[in-house]
């Protein structure tokens, strides 16, 4: 690290091997495919090493670097930047808190990008400290001015932002928090997907839990972020047991251990009515069984009994 004008930088060369660090990572967690993505860090106050163009992130290497200043002028290295860096430029401009910027495609954040859906809802605890929420930036051609004209707006408010029907970009105080937050915008994503589109349900941190995360959030240094949607009542403070569990032990039914009942002892089984090819099991209604029969089998019966006797008796005699 060094120090510039009373700010601390990483040196050129904890930069660069940071970058090529951060890039493998995510190559391997799948975040890009083949040359996708792109990392900036800064050095100093109006410089940045960054990745260059056409190459996988995985397999960088230190000389394939690009130093540059932030006008966008090379100052440094062999490659060609990527036409992407513009966005990185535009956030150290807008806010020169930020110390290095991560962009990527990760499948599920990219999908809800492409939806046009933000990541705005009070379900994770770790995401409304860590994350707030995150906005989608409008769709902008990528490699043109458009691109960081679409993102300017949050860089002082959110964390990240997801760019239409494109990826997501995070940035951070340093390179590892700014990679840190392309990963947990990642999860967040994912999260939402299972709990909203794959369970289906989501019971919503309440507007009083959500304040308590914010004041830790404060305490922890992170000044924006976003606030996302809370629940006006609280729908999680309650414990959450099985139907079997909650009943009273008296009138409970025994249940094998370990096991759980699925007909308990009875219960008689409804015709399913199903149309189903499997096997049911149908239990007649009590009024079918017909006592009539019953009585005629019963005089039937001691009619042959009758009819025995009478003849042994005849032969007897
Ligand atoms: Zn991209």
């Amino acid at each position: 690290m060094m120090t510039v004008q009373g700010k601390k930088y990483m040196s050129d060369f904890e930069a660069k091997k940071a970058i090529l660090d951060i890039g493998r990572r995510m190559y391997d967690k799948g975040f890009v495919a083949s040359n996708d993505g792109n990392i900036s860090c800064k050095v100093g106050p109006n410089t940045i090493w960054t990745t260059p163009t056409g190459v996988s992130k995985g397999f960088m290497t230190q000389d394939m670097l690009v130093k540059m200043d932030l006008n966008g002028k090379v100052l440094m290295g062999r490659w060609k930047p990527s036409s992407e860096v513009k966005m990185h430029l535009r956030v150290y401009k807008e806010n020169p808190d930020v110390q290095a910027v991560t962009h990527a495609h990760p499948l599920v954040a990219t999908s809800f990008a492409i939806a046009g859906i933000s990541l705005d809802a009070a379900v994770l605890t770790e995401a409304v400290l860590g994350l707030g929420s995150i906005p989608v930036a409008k769709y902008a051609t990528p490699g043109t001015d458009e691109v960081p004209d679409s993102i300017a707006p949050f860089v002082n408010t959110h964390n990240g932002v997801l760019l239409a029907n494109h990826g997501a970009l995070t940035w951070g105080k340093d390179i590892y928090q700014a990679f840190y937050r392309l990963e947990s915008i990642e999860y967040y994503a994912t999260i939402l997907m299972y709990t909203g589109n794959i369970i289906g349900r989501q019971n919503l941190l309440s507007c009083d839990q959500v304040n308590k995360l914010l004041d830790i959030r404060h305490k922890l240094g992170i000044t924006a972020g976003g606030i996302p949607p809370c629940a006006i009542e609280e729908t999680n403070m309650r414990d959450v047991v099985s139907a079997a569990d909650a009943r009273p032990a008296e009138t409970a039914a025994p249940v094998l251990k370990g096991v759980t009942s699925i007909v308990r002892p009875g219960e008689n089984l409804a015709p399913t009515g199903c149309g189903c090819t499997g096997v049911t099991r149908q239990v007649l209604p009590a009024e079918e069984v017909k006592p009539v029969q019953a009585e005629a089998l019963g005089k039937a019966k001691e009619e042959i009994i009758a009819e025995v006797v009478r003849r042994v008796t005849e032969q007897l005699n």
